[in-house]
């Protein structure tokens, strides 16, 4: 899927792309000039490789989103947001799904059997639910 950078406007766009497992719902918005905000939700599911023994497993993925997305090359540093350029004029959804899989494929994973093997003792955290 691929949408044009001049077709981002003053209204939003939505986007809802998957590919591999992966998805990416969420919506196009213009930031200023050459800048087109995407912010939604990636859920889906990605094969990742355990750090400990080397099986792959699959992830499960369920996070907020949010790139910007530049028409040609960006010069400047963001801090809000991860920048993605584009350099043929039109965003292309396949291309972020693509990069999103392969950052979450570099991060250091545990699969659940080596994790319960660990048990608790590198400190568990507790997360609030919301
Ligand atoms: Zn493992």
């Amino acid at each position: 899927m691929k949408i044009a950078f001049k077709k981002i406007g003053a209204q939003t766009k939505k986007v809802d792309v998957s590919k591999e497992g992966l998805r990416i719902e969420g919506t196009l918005r213009r930031a200023q000039g050459t800048l087109v905000d995407l912010g939604g939700r990636m859920s889906g599911e990605v094969e990742v490789e355990c750090i400990r023994c080397g099986e792959s497993f699959s992830l499960a993925i369920d996070e907020d989103l949010k790139l910007r997305l530049s028409d040609g090359v960006y010069r400047g540093f963001d801090e809000e947001a991860d920048v993605v350029e584009f350099y043929d004029g039109s965003i292309d959804m396949e291309q972020i799904l693509d990069s999103e899989s392969a950052s979450i494929k570099l991060d250091y994973h545990i699969c659940p059997k080596c994790k319960q093997q660990e048990g608790d003792d590198n400190g568990s955290t507790k997360e609030t639910c919301e």
